[in-house]
């Protein structure tokens, strides 16, 4: 097992595409660390480079003490599992686990050992003599993950493993991949677009657009204490609802008021207001997370304000219910489903925020969090749970 260390690592592809610029990132022994980002944000390339698939055109990369830039791919002690995991059809399940290590001229007994002690940990020992033809995508993709157990890499780097397989399929494989992990405690490096997969998966999330890290950290402080707009807005499932306005007042009396004449006026809690001290008039994104929203028609006139109901979507123990403000920014409000107590379309309600759990964001697609001292972006934790 080994750490890994990539230190101002930067890759240009021809024509100038900046696909990396210059990411600093330690991935401790032994951890899951998961790259997640919308497509093109640059983590394949990222994960492409320490596996010495690509070339890196500025900066170091080290597996264990060992820089290892200019090592060829198959001396750098990982097994890599991609998408397209592409087993040998014409081999059987054994033949395809122990190939690589035939290539590698390992005793025969120690090949033995080591595919019957993987396929045991997958449960593939009935289907070892099966061809892949034979197998379900399940079953496949663990003979992919057989092949990568048998090398006893100092690191596993995965490449969206899951995006083959069906959701439900792909809900069990990555409780099955959580497991192994703690099982095998091998450091493992995992490539998603899927914010839910990098969350349930990672002990460190990395989150990256436009080839830079956003935030590093663990999946609560990711979700708890997003660094700017972008990882507050990519992390959680419904996405965060941002409204524009801006900040008044001065002291623990700062208040944020939405940008229309007729839009909402919230007051800025005391911790909050002490960070956005002296901001009077600044621009300022509210941020609220779908389920820091309550329909509450007692609400105090500084934490609500009225909203119409567009469309209600039951969800079982929740509901989902889209509204609009009275200056026309859309909302999205999640709340438990109690019986008959739904609103209907049309209704108008009062849209109480948990003060708590309230963030701002300065403007901007990457606006950066005003609730907490500015801290370097790539630096896990770091920032107050808010
Ligand atoms: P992701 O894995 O996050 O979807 P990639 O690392 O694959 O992103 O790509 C990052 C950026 O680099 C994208 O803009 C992509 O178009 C570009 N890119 C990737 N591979 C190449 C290549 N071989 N040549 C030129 N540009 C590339």
């Amino acid at each position: 097992m080994a750490r890994v260390t990539i230190d101002r690592v930067e890759k240009t592809y021809k024509g100038n595409v900046r696909a990396v610029k210059g990411i600093d990132l330690t991935i401790p022994d032994g951890q899951f660390v998961v790259l997640v980002g919308p497509s093109g944000c640059g983590k394949s390339t990222t994960l492409r480079m320490i596996a010495g698939l690509e070339d890196i055109s500025g900066g170091t990369i080290s597996i264990g003490d060992r820089v290892v830039n200019n090592v060829p791919p198959k001396d750098r002690d990982i097994a890599m599992v991609f998408q397209n995991y592409a087993l040998y059809p014409h081999m059987t399940v054994y033949q395809n686990m122990a190939f690589g290590l035939r290539l590698r001229k390992a005793p025969k007994s120690e090949i033995e050992k080591r595919v019957r002690d993987a396929s045991s940990i997958l449960g593939l020992d009935e289907y070892l003599q099966r061809k892949p033809k034979a197998l379900s995508g399940g079953q496949r993709q663990r003979v992919a993950l057989g092949r990568a157990i048998v090398r006893e890499p100092a690191c596993f780097l995965f490449d969206e493993p899951l995006s083959n397989l069906d959701a439900k399929l792909r809900v069990t494989m990555r409780s099955e991949l959580k497991a192994l992990h703690q099982r095998l405690k091998t450091t493992t490096v995992y490539v998603t677009h899927d914010q839910e997969e990098a969350m349930t998966l990672g002990d460190l999330v990395v989150v990256m657009a436009d080839g830079e890290i956003q935030q590093a950290g663990s999946p609560d402080q990711v979700f708890r204490a997003p660094v700017n707009r972008f990882v507050a807005g990519f992390v959680g499932m419904p996405p965060m609802n941002f409204l524009e306005g801006r900040l008044q007042g001065s002291g623990d009396a700062i208040v944020w008021k939405e940008s229309a004449s007729n839009g909402a006026e919230i007051a800025v809690p005391p911790p909050l207001a002490r960070h956005a001290a002296g901001s009077s008039g600044q621009p300022a994104v509210l941020g609220v997370r779908p389920g820091a929203i309550t329909l509450d028609p007692d609400a105090p006139d500084n934490r609500s304000f009225e909203a119409t109901v567009e469309v209600v979507e039951p969800l079982g123990e929740m509901t989902d219910i889209r509204l609009t403000t009275a200056s026309g920014a859309a909302l999205t409000a999640r709340v438990s489903s109690v019986d008959g107590s739904n609103p209907g379309i049309g209704d108008r309600v009062r849209v109480t925020l948990d003060a708590d759990r309230i963030h701002l964001f300065e403007p901007g697609p990457f606006g950066r969090s005003l609730d907490a001292p500015a801290t370097p972006a790539s630096t896990p934790g770091g920032t107050e749970a808010a």
